[in-house]
């Protein structure tokens, strides 16, 4: 069945974030992306900070807050926050759902594992569980001057 909903990304930021999860090696790395109608404009690269980075990520909330200040700024939005999970599948974890919930946005998780994307959404309406987004790539950044 197709997702209901689908967020854009270029080839080029796809190659940019699986770079920035490889070479955090064994930890977990984020980014937030800024964007407009599902559609990814830039990434912010942020620091993991947590005590466990191999297994979870947090995002500083000076660094969060900047983002925000810094999409707003370029009349875009935080349409998603990105994260990889080093040595696992591309599924949200049950943290990972729980955060969902307090910051639904479109979630974008990349594999290590598997060097895949996907992308996660809580339900509209709450409910337990997660929703599948798509995943659109586009051909990049001669696209996104015209
Ligand atoms: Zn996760």
């Amino acid at each position: 069945m197709r997702p209901n909903r689908e967020i854009s990304i270029s080839k080029e930021h796809m190659a940019e974030l699986a770079d920035h999860a490889e070479r955090a090696g064994a930890l977990e790395s984020c980014a937030l992306l800024l964007g407009a109608k599902g559609a990814v404009r830039d990434i912010l690269y942020a620091d993991n900070v947590d005590p466990r980075p191999r297994q979870f990520f947090s995002i500083a909330p000076d660094q969060l807050l900047g983002a925000y200040r810094a999409a707003e700024r370029r009349g875009l939005e935080v349409i998603g926050i990105f994260h990889s999970h080093p040595a696992s599948g591309a599924a949200p974890s049950d943290t990972d759902m729980r955060f969902m919930r307090t910051n639904p946005v479109v979630w974008v998780i990349y594999s290590g594992q598997t060097r895949e994307f996907r992308a996660h959404v809580t339900p509209e309406g709450g409910g337990g569980g997660t929703e599948t987004v798509a995943v659109v790539v586009t051909a990049g950044a001669s696209e996104a001057g015209a």
